[in-house]
């Protein structure tokens, strides 16, 4: 569950200033947003994915329909007064990127609406959120999939409110370097880990850029470098390498299997220009479970 947006990325040769303006390279449109990001990478990764997202009444909302149809058949999104949310990516060369989001339409998903768009969710099943709709929404839907004893996921970004009392109700939890030190008020990784697993979190990976990634939990902590690649846009690495983990564990395979899994999918995403443009197909997904 989470949202949609229509992405505007601009290729700079450096990211501007404060204060300046400058003129990009490029300019592309395209869907992405966290939620449908990650549900892509799911779906591309031949896992049963339902998209729960909303959407505004306008043609970004009816382009997301067509293409959630082709891709994600089993999403529900849900028409907002509220138009689609957008982000300004600006990416500059090298892959750094920023982003800027609206999320107007995320967050008009009320606690109810959200819970009776999961009025079906089972034992067995997974539900995966992200940092875009509200504390209260995101609070009552795992509430909710605790109570049915459905698994609990979140990449807890963007960071807006205090996620501190929900980690007792997530089950796994992605985060980036930067996130992690904000979420733990921790200096290192390994400080950092252990103050989120010490409030109640079952296991976390941390996604650390051209330095890979690692997966902690009370068992231990095993890690997985970077594929070497020519980074083009970083945009969507991020989703694609949660994606792709969630795809691998849900496949049955061990943390250590899944971020190399994920390591691959996520170089693919790295090596490319855009977001959705940029991700691996299902035969390249494919090709990374090996
Ligand atoms: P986010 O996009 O959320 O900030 P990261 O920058 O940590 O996340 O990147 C997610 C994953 O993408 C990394 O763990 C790594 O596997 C891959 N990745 C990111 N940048 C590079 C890079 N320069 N070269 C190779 N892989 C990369």
């Amino acid at each position: 569950m989470g949202n949609v947006t229509e992405d505007h990325t601009f290729a700079v040769d450096r990211l501007p200033r404060a204060g300046e303006t400058r003129l990009a390279r490029s300019h592309r449109t395209e869907l992405g947003g966290k939620g449908l990001n990650q549900a892509l990478i799911l779906a591309r990764a031949d896992i049963a994915t339902r998209l729960v997202a909303p959407i505004g009444r306008d043609a970004p909302g009816r382009a997301a329909r067509a293409m959630v149809a082709a891709e994600i058949p089993g999403a529900t999104l849900i028409e907002t007064d509220a138009p689609t949310d957008r982000s300004i990516i600006t990416v500059a060369e090298g892959g750094e990127n920023s982003i800027l989001s609206t999320a107007a339409a995320a967050r008009s998903m009320t606690p109810a609406a959200a819970v009776a768009a999961l009025a079906d969710l089972s034992p067995g099943d997974t539900v995966l959120l992200q940092g875009n709709l509200t504390r209260p929404t995101t609070r009552s839907v795992l509430e909710l999939a605790r109570a049915r004893r459905a698994a609990t996921v979140a990449n807890p970004s963007p960071i807006e409110w205090d996620w501190t009392p929900l980690w007792p109700l997530l089950d796994l939890v992605f985060v980036n370097a930067p996130e992690l030190a904000h979420l733990s008020g921790a200096r290192d990784t390994t400080g950092g880990c252990r103050a989120l697993l010490d409030l109640g979190l079952r296991e976390l990976v941390v996604t650390l850029g051209a330095d890979g990634a690692l997966a902690a939990s009370r068992e231990g902590t095993v890690s997985v470098s970077a594929i070497a690649v020519e980074p083009v846009d970083t945009a969507g690495a991020g989703d694609t390498f949660c994606g792709a983990y969630l795809a691998a564990t849900l496949r049955g395979r061990s943390p250590e299997a899944a971020l190399g899994i994920a390591a691959s999918a996520a170089a693919l995403t790295v090596g490319r220009p855009g977001t959705h443009g940029a991700f691996p197909d299902r035969t390249e997904l494919s090709a990374c479970f090996g």
